[in-house]
């Protein structure tokens, strides 16, 4: 018997009753005896969960693991999170980046504790009305959580699909996603609906990987249509993305009667509410002191000259990469006026590890602490 007609890209993906249950089983098999010893496999506290798959939106496992811990233990419950303070939160997501999700995190904290007596709510549409909870996170917390039949589309389970059954939709578009989900929601075990999508998520990660997928060792390879036609290397296909913008970014570290200032960003957007040394765009044919120097003049209001160059730092972003000169600068004049931060302090060198900031300022920041405190003749000297 054949499942209903799934969409006309993905017309090729029919599935029979008959392979979508020997898919389930095998499956399932697999996962049981294959899968990782995850920290967050470990409990059934929702708020736990819910922490975790906010966490491995966008990151690593590996990486995302000590975070984890740390946040628990920071924030056992959605109480202790809620009365957080929000630099807090951010100092405690420092280095694991797309901080809007901490932000938001924190946020949906406090409405689970005013409106839902601290317990995280059960149904789709409350879930989904929190901050940061996409149709991903809410799939993923109800399903793994509360056992709710709603299937996750992440990457890993994309590949999965689009290999399984040769779909050409692209992955890398969001138009192809109701493809992708409409696919799972045929395939996804309606008794265990949080086991199944962990082992789609978990054969992703393991075995029909981005790279080399490990075939012959795959619960799906008598169903795997990309592999009995040998097309695995096809899929899954993606449309050509635009090359990623470079921009060339000039940053400075100003000095004022042994302190250094710092600007904290607004808490919207990109990095929101972290810590930075303020600089910005350098333009065409602009030197990069120049451009140091009148981003502090635009940005702050001060008035400075350069000290000296510290070092130039890479950073990737998702959608652009920047190349930061970062220079040491001496305050001359001008009391502060912000133009584009929310905030800003004076603090020493011992202070930069009370304050969250970006990755990318965290990569000359031990140069900075070498550059500013080195040792002339047995003495200690501040720039
Ligand atoms: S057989 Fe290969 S391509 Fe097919 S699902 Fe398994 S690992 Fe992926």
């Amino acid at each position: 018997m054949e499942v209903k007609h799934i969409c006309n890209r993905c017309a090729k993906s029919r599935m029979t009753v008959k392979s979508c249950n020997r898919l389930r089983r095998s499956l399932a098999l697999w996962y049981q005896k294959h899968h990782r010893f995850l920290p967050w496999r470990q409990t059934k506290d929702p708020y736990a969960i819910w922490v975790s798959e906010v966490m491995l939106q966008q990151t690593q496992v590996k990486t995302v693991i000590p975070y984890y811990q740390e946040f628990l233990n920071r924030f056992p419950d959605v109480n202790v999170l809620a009365r957080a303070d929000q630099q807090e939160v951010l100092k405690s997501w420092e280095g694991l980046g797309y901080y809007g999700r901490a932000r938001h995190l924190h946020a949906a904290a406090k409405i689970i504790v005013a409106d839902y007596s601290g317990k995280l709510p059960q149904s789709w549409k409350h879930i989904r009305q929190l901050p940061g909870v996409g149709d991903y996170i809410a799939a993923a917390v109800l399903s793994i959580a509360f056992n709710q039949v709603y299937p996750v589309v992440d990457g890993n389970v994309k590949r999965v699909i689009s290999r399984l059954y040769q779909i050409d939709a692209p992955v890398n578009k969001s138009s192809s996603y109701k493809c992708f989900y409409e696919i799972m929601k045929e395939l996804i075990d309606s008794k265990k609906p949080g086991l199944f999508n962990q082992s789609m998520m978990e054969l992703g990660a393991l075995v029909c990987k981005i790279r080399q997928p490990s075939c012959t060792g795959c619960p799906l390879l008598n169903d795997c249509r990309s592999y009995q036609a040998d097309t695995v290397t096809d899929y899954p296909k993606r449309e050509r993305s635009r090359p990623t913008p470079e921009y060339r970014i000039a940053v400075g570290v100003v000095l004022k009667n042994g302190n250094l200032l710092i600007t904290r960003r607004r808490s919207k957007g990109l990095l929101g509410g972290l810590w930075e040394f303020p600089g910005g765009k350098i333009k065409a044919d602009e030197a990069p002191e120049a451009a140091c120097i009148r981003e502090l003049k635009e940005e702050v209001n001060l008035t400075v000259n350069i000290a000296s160059f510290l070092t130039r730092v890479k950073h990737a972003y998702t959608h652009f990469k920047i190349n930061v000169d970062v220079f040491i600068c001496n305050y001359l004049s001008g009391t502060i006026k912000l133009n584009g931060p929310a905030d800003y302090q004076w603090i020493t060198l011992d202070e930069i590890d009370r304050f969250p900031f970006p990755k990318a300022n965290h990569k000359f920041i031990p140069l900075l602490y070498k550059a500013l405190s080195e040792k002339v003749d047995g003495q200690e000297r501040i720039i």
